[in-house]
């Protein structure tokens, strides 16, 4: 149903955001992978994402702590195929340490890759979406959107500040055909989760099923990882036509996490 639309999905070369850039090819539509990653293999995910949409997809290396590459980015996907049509907000890192030890340079960083480069990605992309009268915005935002966790202050507070610009623009866009959602998961199985486990099983002694029951998923009821593929298949219901009510919302998918 996303045939001659196209998206931009930042940080989509591993995890979450991969998930949501097939989902969206799957569809038919034009992808613009972001992300770091070594040359080969994001050139094998450019080929399949291709062959799958139908549509040659492209890779950006813009580094979202750098807001002229963030509009090059917007720039060159608007030159390809017009639009983009579809932002999804996804490119995020985390730092863990309490507020007297929290470097100020991850503060920075995290600011910047977590919240701010979202702010640029929608500056750059709302013309273009409001010139042809459709949008879908979808950032991937947390748990930590709506409660906190001790020595996660930047996350925490990324991600709670993701959530307000998000209701911002929506209302902005409210009459324009586009929409502004935050989709917030709990833990969900990702590399970035799963290379957490051998350190703490060293760290404290403990199994990895230890870890991943009494540690990772300590705080969601359900006791399950959030999976890539859910992610992704509730960020492609969003881009649907029924799902145009549906704005300045920030949604969960965690397991019950929030409801405690
Ligand atoms: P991941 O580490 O698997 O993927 C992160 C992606 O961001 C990679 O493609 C990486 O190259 C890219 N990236 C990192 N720094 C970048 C930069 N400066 N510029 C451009 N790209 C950059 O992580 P993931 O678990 O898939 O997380 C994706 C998003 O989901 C993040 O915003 C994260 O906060 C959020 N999230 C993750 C979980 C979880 O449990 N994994 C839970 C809630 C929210």
């Amino acid at each position: 149903f996303l045939k001659g639309k196209s998206a931009i999905v930042t940080g989509s070369t591993s995890g979450i955001g991969l998930a949501i850039a097939r989902a969206l090819a799957a569809e038919g539509a034009a992808v613009m992978l972001n992300g770091f990653g070594e040359a080969d293999a994001i050139e094998a995910i450019r080929g399949e994402l291709s062959v799958a949409s139908g549509a040659d997809a492209l890779h950006d290396g813009a580094d979202m702590t750098k807001p002229d590459e963030i509009t090059a980015m917007v720039d060159r996907a608007h030159a390809a195929w017009g639009g983009p049509d579809i932002v999804v907000n996804n490119a995020g890192i985390q730092y863990v340490s309490g507020i007297a030890d929290f470097p100020p340079e991850k503060w920075d960083a995290i600011l910047a890759i977590n919240l701010t480069s979202a702010f640029h990605m929608m500056r750059a992309a709302v013309p273009h979406m409001r010139a042809r009268g459709w949008g879908r915005i979808v950032s991937t935002a947390s748990a930590h959107s709506l409660v906190a966790s001790p020595n996660k202050s930047a996350y925490v507070a990324a991600k709670h500040g993701l959530v307000g610009l998000t209701k911002t623009v929506a209302l902005e866009t409210a009459t324009d055909g586009i929409t502004v959602n935050c989709i917030s998961p709990g833990y969900v199985w990702t590399p970035l989760v799963e290379s957490q486990i051998p350190d703490t099983m060293k760290a404290r002694g403990m199994t990895r099923e230890q870890v991943m029951n009494d540690v990772l998923l300590a705080a969601q009821p359900t006791k399950e990882f959030v999976t890539p593929e859910q992610i992704a298949a509730f960020a492609l219901f969003l881009c649907r036509e029924e799902a145009k009510a549906i704005t300045g919302a920030n949604l969960s998918a965690d397991g019950g996490w929030t409801a405690a």
